[in-house]
């Protein structure tokens, strides 16, 4: 608090709207990792890796927040009382988001409460899934041969169907990145082959991108939902599709062992 002319003033703090990017901690800028080693209180979502917010001091205080988080009764796309709260209180908080938080992270809905509740933020950007996801599988998502654009949408929707909007929001050509949609899966693969896709289109799915248990499978628009379903893929997970897959790159040394999954090479390969 200020004490000027006699009127108490607050002093603000602010929130930073800080991407995690895809999990390795390797990942982070420089700036995010600046701010959660040196943060005092931490707003992270499910999706930040453990190694990650081992990162923040033990003092740090925590708040869980997102579907899963236990006791957390509001709104998903609301921003958490807490995280206002504190810095309206003078805190300077950490708000982590997978990823980018500006892709399908609720970033912007989250700024925007906060433009309303006149609280400064900062956005720190992160490196987006499907970035983290392609460079691990080899996947160059642009190719001068075969794919001038990159759309990123998502599959999710309220009930089990793919977004009937999907469709007709994905390009025909080009890479296509779907976000949130291994839960139905096999209806988008359907909805992009009925909007003119080829069943031969070439198709991946990679799942738990960039951390130790990372898995990459190779397919087909047609055949990818059954190989993830055989193969018993968890989510996080993205589809990848587009002529782009086919042309895959695989260092002739591995780059680093993953444990627990399929090697790149086998894997990847049809
Ligand atoms: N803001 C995040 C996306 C949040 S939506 C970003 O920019 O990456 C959550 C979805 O992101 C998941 O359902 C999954 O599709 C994808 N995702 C996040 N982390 C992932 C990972 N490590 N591997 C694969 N997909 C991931």
């Amino acid at each position: 608090m200020d004490d000027r002319d006699g009127v108490r003033q607050v002093r603000r703090g602010r929130v930073w709207l800080v991407g995690a990017g895809p999990g390795d901690p390797e990942l982070l800028t420089v700036r995010a990792h600046r701010l959660i080693t040196g943060a005092s209180v931490l707003a992270y979502d499910e999706l930040v890796s453990p190694a990650i917010l081992a990162l923040a001091p033990a003092s740090a205080e925590r708040i869980p927040v997102g579907r899963r988080a236990a006791g957390c009764r509001h709104h998903e796309a609301r921003i958490h009382p807490l995280v206002v709260l504190r810095a309206l209180a003078g805190h300077e908080v950490v708000r982590l988001k997978g990823g980018d938080p500006m892709v399908f992270g609720r970033g912007g809905e989250e700024a925007e409460e906060l433009e309303a509740a006149r609280v400064p933020f900062e956005v720190v950007p992160g490196i987006s899934a499907a970035l983290g996801a392609a460079a691990r599988a080899g996947i160059p998502l642009t190719h001068r041969d075969c794919a001038s654009s990159v759309t990123l949408a998502t599959a999710h929707a309220a009930g089990p169907d793919a977004d009937p909007r999907l469709a007709s929001s994905v390009p025909r050509e080009g890479t296509v990145v779907l976000y949130m949609g291994l839960g139905r899966i096999q209806a988008t693969c359907d909805a992009l082959m009925a909007a003119g896709r080829a069943g031969s289109t070439p198709a991946a799915i990679v799942s738990h991108a960039t951390l130790s248990t990372e898995r990459v499978l190779v397919g087909t628009l047609g055949d990818i939902a059954a190989r993830g379903r055989d193969e018993g893929v968890e989510p996080p997970a993205l589809l990848f599709v587009g002529e782009v897959v086919g042309r895959r790159v695989a260092s002739p040394v591995a780059q680093r062992p993953t444990i627990g999954t399929l090697p790149a090479s086998a894997s990847a390969r049809k």
